[in-house]
């Protein structure tokens, strides 16, 4: 990867991310899946740094005495409640992949292009504490900074396999943000509503709830940038259930970037779930993967129909 060279696919992602000691896969893989595209390049994606999320960003969205506790690691109980431990790395860790969020979506945002972040633990964190791996809800600090940057609407697309219950709670007050989520897990489930509509999916008929899940989605032209939350826990091995394969989950990846392309959105992804609970890391960042590859395909329509 050519430092000089504006990466057509900005992947955020730095070392930080990785910085904290915890052995979660939440923390670890991003740095697996970089490795995975140093030795296999793609074409148009170039790893960039972002800027860790400031104390003022997390405060916007999460109690001050949460923020504090993860900062300092006292009290302890409440620094450690995303359930990955705490060390004296963490902060840095997640303000890493948390500003890695929001400069995805404001680059998304601001070029009307793609571009990802290599971050996970995000969407069931809550305001006073974390939950489910999630220490910061970066999707819900990045939407607020692509909304004080004038995007307008910011529409969450949440495929990982549990329910993005910590998003639609922070979002519940927070006009132009709203959410689709298909989930195969009732963990962080919520009740439904017109701005965060959920559904559930099985392995039988997964493709066909996320398409119907995205077909539902209100006035999509309206939507200044897409964020999605591209999990791969709902994954038969990693996390999810029988039935949705690698394959199942490449078809899904083609359609959210041809749903996108549709309505010419910007969009911005995050890695979220999965994990080596039935396969190996290696396969895992395959999985992942996958969603580099197809975004990066769609990034090269786009060019292709605008040439
Ligand atoms: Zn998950």
């Amino acid at each position: 990867m050519n430092p000089t060279t504006v990466p057509v696919l900005p992947l955020f992602w730095s070392p930080a991310y990785t910085a904290t000691a915890s052995a979660r896969e939440t923390v670890t893989k991003s740095l697996h899946l970089v490795e995975d595209l140093e030795r296999r390049p793609v074409a148009g994606v170039g790893i960039v740094a972002p800027t860790p999320a400031t104390i003022d960003e997390v405060t916007a969205v999460h109690d001050a005495a949460f923020v504090e506790a993860v900062r300092t690691g006292e009290p302890r109980r409440l620094a450690a409640s995303a359930g990955i431990g705490w060390d004296d790395r963490l902060w840095d860790s997640v303000t890493a992949s948390t500003g890695g969020v929001r400069d995805a979506v404001l680059s998304a945002w601001r070029t009307g292009g793609i571009a990802g972040s290599l971050s996970s633990g995000l969407h069931h964190a809550r305001a006073h504490e974390g939950s489910g791996y999630c220490t910061f809800n970066g999707l819900v600090v990045a939407a607020r900074a692509a909304l004080a940057d004038g995007a307008g609407r910011v529409t969450i697309l949440d495929l990982d396999a549990h329910c993005g219950g910590g998003t639609a709670a922070l979002t519940a007050e927070l006009a132009g943000v709203d959410q689709t989520d298909v989930s195969v897990q009732h963990y962080d489930t919520y009740a439904s509503r017109s701005d965060a509509r959920l559904t559930f999916a099985d392995g039988s008929d997964y493709l066909d709830v996320v398409a119907a899940a995205m077909a539902a989605v209100p006035d999509p032209g309206g939507i200044g940038v897409l964020l999605y939350n591209a999990g791969m826990d709902p994954h038969e091995g990693a996390g999810g259930v029988a039935g949705i394969t690698a394959d199942v989950l490449a078809r899904r990846e083609r359609m959210v970037f041809d749903w996108a392309a549709a309505y010419d959105l910007p969009v911005a992804f995050v890695l979220a779930g999965g994990y080596t609970t039935g396969i190996a890391m290696d396969d895992l960042v395959a999985l992942h993967r996958i969603t580099v590859e197809e975004a990066a395909a769609a990034v090269g329509r786009r060019m292709s129909d605008a040439a």
